[in-house]
């Protein structure tokens, strides 16, 4: 195997899982994932300033790769963590054994962590090290930021901003996780879509809670609890949010329409034509993928009510997930939601609050163009992808970076199947070979243009 490929493996294999609550982490995959990363990249650890965060995110790894100018720097993210593997989920690998299995597509190195996020991590490594091999000098500075804990929304890349803030340091632009070379993207459209996230949603939760009186359930009273959170979920399901295709999206639709078969590219040519709010509804139409491009989404997640199968519950709980579209926001949603349920009863609590992140532009001037950057590099390694901006629907650790840096884009330089990409935080996870040697390529090219 391809030596570079071997350190992919051996990251592969440690199963850095984050928990919730910090002291309920294994400190030791990670420690073994740091001295991993300390025997394969030499260079990098020896020419690269490593900036400890302290007890706020002992986990974290910065790096400041100093360039020859720092007045544009430049940071580079993935995080180190992953998500526990389900003993239920149908691995035909061992999730964290990094078999090579040969597929149709070729080679694929298997487990947990291959595309989220650790392929990301070690391929950025690995350009930094090839480079640093040549003698190459970046033209800006550039910043390594690998949180610990992303899958957890812990402290690593709050605490990394902090750090930067406090150096003054003004990122011209932020890459973080997101999009990929997406084959299968679009239906109908046979090139792959390089979609990078120039936004992401505003994830947030709300609780609704009803408290009443309980009992035995041989006397029921009239609307008890759960009737009542019944009720007021029905209501929510009733008024969804109103369309709002933002910029991205609409860009998006105008990017693709030149690659679909003909019909279909009069059809979208016309549709990026008509009014946002006929092409919102059109897209809601249209089914829950294009409905999530469109608006605002909210959905009934857990539900508690009574312990037993005869007792009738004195409070019934729900929690509503939502992803806010980016131009609204946490309180109007909030307002949104208690307006649709109509109902005092119904406390409404807000148990974890996201903004949607700010639109990063996809349209500036050469010299300030950091998309037209990424654009020309996916260009150079992927010439047949159709480059597109999009709306994220997932949050990543770069939401944080939107305070100190106007430019932050979410994109994997990584070939991935629709298979593939399901495969995230499900089960039999797996990058090519050839599309992650790829990977190495792009971000060694970035690191070129800069
Ligand atoms: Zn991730």
């Amino acid at each position: 195997m391809h030596p570079d490929v071997e350190i992919l493996r051996a990251a592969i294999r440690v199963p850095t899982v984050a928990d919730r609550d910090p002291a309920l982490t294994d400190p030791e995959p990670f420690a073994r994932l740091h001295e991993l990363l300390a025997e394969h990249f030499p260079l990098l650890h020896a020419q690269l300033e490593r900036v400890d965060l302290g007890d706020a995110a002992p986990r974290a790894l910065l790096w400041r790769w100093a360039g020859a100018s720092a007045d544009r720097p430049v940071v580079l993210m993935a995080h180190q963590d992953v998500v526990p593997v389900t003993p239920d989920d149908p691995w035909t690998h061992d999730a964290f054994a990094a078999d090579v299995v040969e597929t149709p597509d070729g080679p694929a190195v298997w487990g947990r962590g291959t595309l989220d996020d650790k392929g990301q991590l070690v391929a950025i490594c690995t350009a930094v090290e090839r480079l640093l091999a040549d003698g190459f000098e970046p033209a800006q500075d550039v910043w390594l930021s690998f949180g610990a804990d992303e899958e957890v929304s812990g402290p690593s890349a709050p605490a990394a901003v902090a750090e930067l803030a406090r150096r003054g340091v003004e990122p011209w632009f932020v890459l973080d996780e997101g999009g990929a070379v997406a084959g299968q993207a679009f239906p109908g459209v046979s090139a792959p879509g390089a979609v990078i996230g120039s936004t992401e949603k505003g994830t947030t939760t709300l609780s609704l809670t009803v408290t009443g009186r309980g009992g035995h359930s041989s006397t029921p009273p009239t609307r008890a609890p759960a009737a009542r959170l019944g009720r007021a979920l029905w209501r929510l399901d009733r008024h969804q949010f109103g369309v709002n295709v933002p910029g991205p999206t609409v860009d998006l639709l105008r990017r693709l329409a030149g690659h679909l078969p003909l019909p279909l590219r009069a059809l979208l040519a016309g549709a990026t034509r008509t009014p946002p709010a006929v092409l919102g509804r059109a897209l809601v139409a249209a089914g829950p993928e294009t409905a999530a491009m469109a608006r605002t989404t909210m959905v009934a997640t857990t539900l508690v009510g009574a312990p037993a199968h005869n007792v009738i519950p004195a409070r019934a709980r729900a929690e509503v997930n939502l992803r806010i579209m980016p131009g609204e926001s946490v309180a109007a949603a909030v307002e949104h939601v208690r307006a649709a349920v109509d109902d005092d009863e119904v406390v409404v609590d807000v148990v974890e609050a996201n903004e949607p992140s700010p639109l990063s532009p996809t349209t500036e001037p050469e010299a300030q163009g950091a998309f037209a950057l990424l654009e020309r590099t996916v260009s150079a390694v992927f010439p047949e992808a159709v480059v597109t901006p999009y709306v994220m629907m997932a949050g990543t650790d770069s939401r944080t970076f939107t305070a100190i840096c106007p430019r932050v884009y979410r994109f994997a330089p990584l070939r991935m199947s629709k298979e593939q990409r399901a495969s995230i935080h499900s089960y039999d996870e797996h990058v090519h070979v050839a599309a992650w040697l790829e990977g190495v390529d792009w971000y060694v090219a970035l690191l070129k243009g800069l």
